[in-house]
């Protein structure tokens, strides 16, 4: 069990860990992004009133500061960390941190569980965080991009591949665009034909989608369907809206085949039934963001295939950064 804890301590330290940038980021102290990433450093200017632009200039990577972290969960809670049943302070520990990303006690017992039992979750957590930042970036009506943010890397998508396309003016990051292709080689191969019908939307162009939808249902019924700007993942250029986007999608054998192979190539259903009180939005089956395929595999394994939860845990795990 020590051995288990010093690992996990040990992995905790070396973590190297990025985050995206939030409109409404608080710390200075943290790097947004990695210096390869794109975001605009007047993106990053409104986050909070600083820039983080010399921070991302620099390679040298924080670290979490976990003494100071324990030191927060000791204060809150009570729990002192030389307590002499270091199982039980490591789980509660654990479940702090859940419980601090909004995830549901009867799920954070079992991750806790999942986190005491080895390294493999910490491992897997890592592996998953080795991705572009905006991978792993959690996007809601809680925690809006900046407006001005925009990829730098979109392709168009020209549906001359193994997809087809309802428009021309689709566009993609280029790894989306890339796992994309994949993905639709390999439905193609049991023959499925995967149409997109939507993908990257700046956030003005979702200021418009938005208001056309307040003006037809009103403002209430817009809000559980449509984003407002800068809260909306296709603003990352990572999201690809599947056709027909209504609830027939569902009824698809496209839609089927994504459900059952879709975390297989890194993408991951956003906005699943039943979870409109956790991610803010009326079930979407037409709605696949690409987060890549360690972290698809880390929600499946460890958040019950919940991309919120798993990606509301990474943000409280990054702000450990104290
Ligand atoms: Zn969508």
């Amino acid at each position: 069990m020590i051995v288990t804890v010093a690992v996990i301590i040990i992995l905790l330290v070396v973590l190297i860990s990025y985050s995206c940038s939030h409109a409404n980021a608080q710390k200075s102290k943290s790097p947004s992004v990695s210096a390869a990433v794109n975001t605009p450093p007047q993106a990053d200017s409104r986050a909070g009133g600083k820039t983080d632009a010399s921070s991302a200039d620099s390679s040298e990577a924080e670290l979490p500061d976990l003494a100071e972290a324990i030191a927060r969960f000791s204060q809150e809670t009570g729990a002192v960390p030389d307590n002499p049943d270091r199982q039980a302070f490591v789980e509660d520990f654990w479940r702090w941190i859940f419980g601090n990303a909004g995830i549901p006690d009867s799920l954070a017992r079992k991750v806790a569980a999942s986190a005491l039992e080895g390294p493999a979750f910490v491992m897997d957590l890592l592996v998953a965080l080795q991705e572009d930042p905006y991978t792993y970036c959690l996007v809601d009506k809680q925690n809006p991009l900046p407006l001005d943010y925009e990829p730098d890397d979109l392709v168009s998508l020209t549906g001359g591949g193994s997809y087809r396309i309802t428009r021309d003016d689709l566009k993609l990051r280029k790894i989306a665009a890339q796992a994309l292709e994949e993905m639709a080689a390999a439905a193609a191969a049991d023959g499925i034909v995967l149409t997109a019908g939507s993908a990257y939307r700046s956030a003005a162009y979702q200021a418009q989608v938005y208001d056309r939808e307040v003006k037809s249902y009103g403002k209430e019924t817009a809000d559980r369907e449509s984003a407002q700007p800068g809260k909306s993942q296709h603003q990352l250029g990572l999201v690809v809206d599947f056709s027909p986007i209504d609830d027939a999608f569902a009824k698809t054998k496209a839609s089927a085949w994504l459900l059952s192979n879709a975390s297989r190539f890194g993408w991951s259903l956003s906005f699943p039934e039943g979870m409109e009180n956790v991610t803010g939005y009326k079930w979407e089956s037409w709605h696949y963001r690409y987060v890549g395929r360690d972290l698809a595999a880390f929600i499946n394994t460890y958040f019950e295939g919940t991309q919120q939860y798993a990606l509301q845990f990474i943000k409280a795990w990054q702000e450990l950064k104290l």
